[in-house]
């Protein structure tokens, strides 16, 4: 039976995290690690072409051992892509080459990742390191906010997606200056103004409003809106609730800004930097809360730690399924190739670190060379368990304090349950 887990996006950006910073820990003794960026609409045999012509310029290089590395990495890739008659929908990166282990040991390593995002470069490159950087910026928020910035003469609006600014358009009004003309009645001039402010407002609104829905998966990944402009503009605007219902409830804050042009845009997401940062983590902080309040309860519906939290998933008896965005803990059996000696550890990875670095090299009994025989990644071991009883997974952050008190204090593993088991 297969059985198709529907990771959310938080999860899938957290094994993607994970993934590129294995790469980004290998190195290679020369330049002999290649990094291939293959975009959807390339043709594989474009590349394999490509591939050959390297192979044969490999001649030039005049380190033998660099040049042996590299042909056999260029082999390497060239047999995999064999199975590929064109890229996948999003395009491929293939990373490969012979890294380093410690201990002077070395392994030819191939990783094909199918990035989330399409692919929009070809690349080729051999360096001491994997090329991650197109990799890594796929991993920025995918979140999308509504920018408006007004006051009672113009008006611009757009989008924030991930750190861009997405300007789309504005309007600009005719409602008249404070000074009245001579003749006019000072009553007649206040109301005449207040009906073209509000015919202004309600203006912005709609057309504000209905390019903010017109936004794809808008009820999924539009976060919130950010209102710019003098005083009271911005005020008077959000209480007369001019905007959508759907998106008037979205309103995150209103910030003062000089300009409401195009430029004010980006003015408004300076201003308003604290309160976007905080938005990231209010779903956490909540789950977080809920797990301490329970920790302190008589009947305590919070279990933490990694036996505890294994026992309650093997149960199905967890709800919410709490972990550290900086937990990376792998349990690996190592083993002597000599003779068959084998251990098993738990072990912490620290960011730069391999699995490598921190075992032990050589054999106890025989002090022949120790070798990785297997690793199971305990995040992934607990997701897997948490996934067969449906229970939610939150990658927690360690931005804010209750986040790093569930990586401090709990070891990075937590969970609320749905009864109390004692385990
Ligand atoms: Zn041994």
């Amino acid at each position: 039976m297969t059985e198709t887990v529907e990771m959310d996006d938080a999860r899938k950006r957290y094994e993607f995290k994970k993934t590129l910073e294995k790469l980004e820990s290998k190195q290679g003794s020369g330049t002999e690690l290649i990094t291939i960026y293959i975009p959807p609409d390339k043709q594989i045999h474009d590349v394999t072409a490509q591939l050959r012509d390297e192979f044969g310029q490999c001649s030039n290089i005049k380190s033998k051992q660099t040049r042996t590395n590299v042909q056999s990495a260029i082999s390497s890739i060239l047999s995999r892509l064999r199975y590929y008659k064109n890229p996948p929908q999003n395009g491929m990166a293939v990373f490969c080459g012979t890294v380093q282990l410690g201990g002077d040991r070395t392994s030819l390593d191939c990783t094909i990742i199918e990035p989330p995002e399409p692919l929009n470069l070809y690349m080729y490159r051999c360096s001491s390191n994997f090329e991650l950087e197109p990799l890594r910026e796929m991993l920025e928020e995918k979140n999308i906010y509504g920018l408006l910035v007004l006051d009672r003469r113009e008006a611009y609006w757009g989008f924030l997606r991930g750190n861009r600014i997405d300007p789309v358009g504005g309007v600009t009004s005719t409602v008249p200056g404070k000074q009245r003309k001579g003749g006019q009645s000072s009553v007649r001039f206040q109301r005449l103004r207040e009906i073209a402010i509000n015919e202004f407002y309600t203006k912005i609104g709609e057309r504000a409003s209905a390019i903010f829905l017109a936004e794809k998966d808008f009820f999924e990944r539009f976060k919130g809106v950010l209102i710019g402009g003098p005083s009271p503009t911005k005020e008077e605007f959000e209480a007369g609730e001019y905007f959508h219902h759907e998106v008037q409830k979205r309103i995150i804050g209103l910030f003062d800004v000089a300009y409401t042009n195009e430029d004010g845009l980006s003015e408004l997401v300076d201003a308003a930097k604290d309160a976007l940062k905080g938005m990231d983590v209010v779903r956490e902080k909540e789950y977080m809360n809920r797990f301490l309040k329970e920790l302190v309860q008589e009947d305590s519906l919070a279990a933490y730690g990694e036996d505890s939290v294994r026992k309650n998933l093997e149960l199905g008896a967890v709800d919410v399924l709490l972990l550290s965005s900086s937990l990376r803990k792998s349990r690996v059996r190592i083993k002597c190739q000599n003779c068959g000696h084998s251990e098993e550890r738990t072990i912490h990875l620290e960011p730069g670190k391999t699995i490598e670095d921190i075992i032990p090299h050589t054999c106890r009994k025989c002090t022949a060379p120790l070798v990785v025989d297997e690793e199971v990644d305990i995040i992934e071991e607990l997701t897997r368990l948490a996934d067969q009883s449906s229970t939610k997974v939150e990658i927690i952050s360690n931005d804010f304090e209750e986040g790093s008190i569930l990586f401090s204090a709990f070891g990075g593993i937590a969970a609320i349950l749905r009864y109390r088991t004692g385990l």
